[in-house]
């Protein structure tokens, strides 16, 4: 191999870092300048470079270029500052840049298989490079963030969640493979649009569509085996539900808008127990919102009821309430109710709207994602503080402006007796002197850990127990410090910890079901967990 090529392989490129004999065995002599940097050092001039950068989105940039060129340095700095580059590499700014993907275009990241690869989906996987793959993020580009349809354009997505597989789940970035599928885009500025990268027709539906998900999954199986996870990302809600209900009695599938979201959000449930006390089962729950995020949600925290207090799932879901755009689901709108929504329509009169269906369920805890921005007003914050010593309030719908009320607002309303919680962050707050520091409920605090706690169990499915036992491993350490400040969620910047024992409760999880292939056994799966997690720290090579 000529030195050349090195410096421009992204995975073994180690740019200034290429040690005086290492240059001269691997023919580097004249192509670096004479200055040898450690690793530190660049990673330290990487950050600072990137900081330079005023607008979000040339941070990206920058960041992705790193990625291309050196990707060790772009996991280290990544790895050590993840809470100041996570915004960066994904929401929000990554929502931008899928916005804007077809003039920031340069390299392409990932594979795109499109409707003009139909029955050619096996030769296209071929032209992977990697052979072994361990985790698939594949988006149809329906549903960005809250961004809407964005076509192909969507790869930024899949791209940014498994850079995070790798920098906070410690999966090898070559094991890791984007993927967008594109039946075209209805985003009409897309369709007129010059620069657009993808399909400019109206999207396919139907059998169409199917059939090349069909097949798609069948090559899936048939090049890389059945233990590679598929993560289904920002699919609209009308695929998401059917997609995972149809493969996965016999595909290792993951949806994380339904499934990551339900696991983070039950966890944070769980911690606030340890504030509001009693037991889930002791709780009554109002959504509002009734979609990916809600009714996943809702299904999971029914799903741990029953395993809790030995109640049949449907008795569990009694407590259980969802508001949608039509107002409190009841019984008399079961016949014109989507299936997923079906098991929650309850005895009840119609309620049209939050405060109403608010003071008529008398709910412990209120969470909302229905992507309204301020629908907790300060009327719904004082009738659930009426009801609650301790109510528990999330608002979780993204980006900032969609939030049902700010953390300041909820604190506020309550008189500081909020237990509080968001999708998008916000700072502390201080109410009577006193610090409150709201928690965000991340998807990035459950995916990665479950994804690698598949991987290292070769767990051959994903049963909803597993992703049980992700949101029971993540609340569990959740300490009584942290609950002291108000936070249901432990701080980000130990995530790398809190991954690998969330990926030893999921692989745990698969042992004890007997879905994991990996035999035998490791005795201490914490310490597998960690010993199995991807490193970004320069190899010497001979
Ligand atoms: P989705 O599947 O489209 O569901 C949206 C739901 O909100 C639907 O049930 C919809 O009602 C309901 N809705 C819309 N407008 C409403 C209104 N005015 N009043 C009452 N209900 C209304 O979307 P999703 O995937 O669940 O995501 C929803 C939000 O949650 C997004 O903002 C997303 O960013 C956020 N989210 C946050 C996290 C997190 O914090 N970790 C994770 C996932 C999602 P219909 O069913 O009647 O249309
Ligand atoms: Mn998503």
């Amino acid at each position: 191999a000529s030195g050349h090529s090195l410096l421009r392989d992204p995975r073994h490129n180690k740019g200034l870092s290429f040690t005086e004999k290492e240059r001269d065995a691997h023919y580097l002599l004249g192509l670096l300048p004479p200055a040898v940097l450690s690793q530190d050092l660049q990673e330290k001039r990487l950050l600072q470079n990137v900081r330079q950068f005023q607008v979000p989105l040339q941070r990206y940039m920058a960041l992705m270029d790193l990625q291309e060129r050196n990707e060790r340095l772009f996991f280290k700095l990544l790895i050590d500052n993840v809470e100041e580059l996570l915004p960066v590499v994904y929401t929000p700014t990554v929502g931008e840049a899928c916005q804007k993907y077809g003039s920031i275009f340069r390299r392409p990241q990932g594979l795109y298989i499109s409707l003009k690869e139909k029955g050619r989906i096996l030769e296209v996987l071929r032209n992977w490079p990697e052979k072994s793959v361990q985790v698939i993020v594949v988006t149809d580009g329906e549903r960005i963030l809250g961004l809407g349809d964005l076509g192909c354009q969507g790869m930024g997505i899949p791209v940014g969640k498994l850079a995070l597989y790798t920098a906070l789940g410690g999966v090898r970035p070559s094991a890791c493979l984007p993927i967008t599928i594109d039946v075209g885009t209805n985003n009409e500025d897309l369709l007129k649009d010059e620069f657009y990268i993808g399909l400019k027709q109206r999207r396919a539906t139907g059998q169409e569509y199917s059939e090349l998900l069909d097949e798609f999954m069948a090559a899936v199986r048939q090049n890389y085996g059945q233990k590679v996870l598929v993560q289904f990302e920002d699919f609209a809600n009308h695929n998401a539900f059917t997609l995972l209900e149809k493969y996965r009695a016999n595909h290792l599938v993951f949806n994380d808008d339904i499934q990551g979201t339900a696991a983070v959000v039950l966890a944070g449930l769980i911690a606030a127990l340890k504030t509001i006390g009693g037991t889930l089962a002791d709780q009554t729950f109002l959504f509002f919102g009734a979609g990916e995020a809600g009714t996943g949600i809702a299904e999971l925290v029914a799903l741990e009821i029953s395993r809790q207090a030995k109640v049949s799932v449907e008795d569990a879901r009694k407590k259980i309430w969802l508001v949608d755009s039509k107002g409190l689901i009841v019984t008399s709108r079961e016949e014109t109710l989507q299936p997923f929504k079906k098991r929650y329509a309850h005895e009840h009169e119609p309620v049209k709207d939050l405060l109403g269906a608010v003071k008529a369920i008398r709910p412990n805890a209120l969470i909302g994602s229905a992507g309204v921005g301020q629908s907790f007003t300060k009327e719904v914050i004082q009738a659930m503080s009426s009801i609650n010593e301790r109510p528990v309030i999330l608002a979780l719908s993204n980006p900032t402006s969609q939030s049902e009320c700010t953390a300041e607002q909820a604190y506020t309303w309550s008189q500081g007796r909020a237990v509080f919680g968001s999708g998008s962050p916000f700072d502390p707050v201080k109410y009577n002197d006193k610090l409150f520091v709201p928690a965000q409920a991340n998807n990035a605090y459950i995916f990665p850990g479950f994804g690698l706690g598949v991987v290292i169990s070769g767990a051959v499915r994903v049963s909803d127990d597993m992703v049980l036992a992700a949101a029971e491993g993540l609340a569990e350490q959740v300490t009584p410090e942290h609950i002291d400040k108000g936070l249901i969620y432990p701080p980000f910047s130990i995530i790398r910890k809190i991954s690998a024992n969330i990926a030893a409760c999921v692989a745990g999880k698969a042992y004890d079901l007997g879905l994991a292939s990996q035999l035998p056994r490791p005795k201490d799966l914490v310490k597998y967990a960690e010993s199995c997690m991807y490193s970004p720290v320069y190899r010497s090579y001979r």
